[in-house]
């Protein structure tokens, strides 16, 4: 059973084809990368692939289960950064965790918030209110909620956004880490520079549809 198996996907906003055809079919630890301009309709993919936006056609399955098939276990097996990931100014990064660790009824939530707190490299500052956060620190925050739960497919759009090379860096190594070979990643962003050394399959998308899809290794970076 794919890890996501998403076939004929469109997303139709009036007029306005955001998503015209797509089908994505990735085994369990695979990393794509989807790269395109902007306005290509990545976040709008990627959104569909996670139960986020509803398809206008076609269908998206999440080992196996049907998103929007009446279960809804498929939602414990994902986990999504986006832009709008929101957080608490006021609690600490710890506090951040543990009430989402509460509001998803989370068993073992101390030791979950914890470990999600060294995964993304901020245990020395778990104590301090998300506020006083660069951009990097806020992401990575962000990120670790994302992992919370502990899903089995990872779906980010356009993580590096207004993060500096340092905050960079430390998101690409917390991606090394996620790779593992038995998360399933995908990575939606404008940037062919970023992901693409952690991706082992690579999408062109382009006004809405995939221009290409093929392994990275068949990629050039300095083509
Ligand atoms: P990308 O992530 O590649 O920049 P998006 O998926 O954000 O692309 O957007 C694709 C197109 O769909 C854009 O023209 C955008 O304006 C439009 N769009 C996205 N979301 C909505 C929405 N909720 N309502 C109307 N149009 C939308
Ligand atoms: P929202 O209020 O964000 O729309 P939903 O009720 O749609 O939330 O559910 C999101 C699902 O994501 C939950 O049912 C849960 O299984 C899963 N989930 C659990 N923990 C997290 C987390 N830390 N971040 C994101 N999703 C999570």
């Amino acid at each position: 059973t794919p890890a996501v198996e998403a076939r004929g996907l469109e997303k139709r906003y009036g007029a306005l084809a955001a998503v015209r055809g797509i089908d994505v079919v990735l085994a369990r630890g695979e990393f794509l990368a989807v790269f395109g301009p902007n306005g290509a309709g990545k976040s709008t993919l990627l959104r569909m692939l996670c139960g986020a936006v509803v398809p206008s056609r076609g269908t998206v399955r999440i080992a196996g289960e049907e998103i929007g098939g009446g279960e809804d276990g498929w939602r414990r097996r994902i986990g999504l950064l986006s832009h709008q990931t929101f957080l608490y100014p006021g609690l600490s990064a710890a506090e951040n965790l543990d009430f989402y660790a509460r509001l998803y009824g989370l068993a073992d939530r101390r030791a979950r918030v914890d470990e999600a707190l060294r995964g993304v490299e901020l245990w020395d500052r778990r104590a301090d209110a998300a506020r006083t956060f660069s951009r990097g620190m806020q992401q990575r925050l962000a990120l670790a909620r994302t992992l919370l739960h502990d899903p089995e497919v990872v779906f980010l759009d356009e993580p590096y956004t207004g993060l500096d090379p340092h905050a960079s860096g430390l998101l690409t190594g917390v991606l090394e880490r996620l790779r593992d070979g038995r998360r399933t990643i995908v990575l939606v962003t404008h940037n062919l520079s970023q992901g693409l050394e952690q991706a082992n399959r690579v999408a062109v998308q382009v006004g809405g549809r995939w221009v290409s899809d093929e392994p990275a290794s068949a990629i050039d970076p300095a083509t």
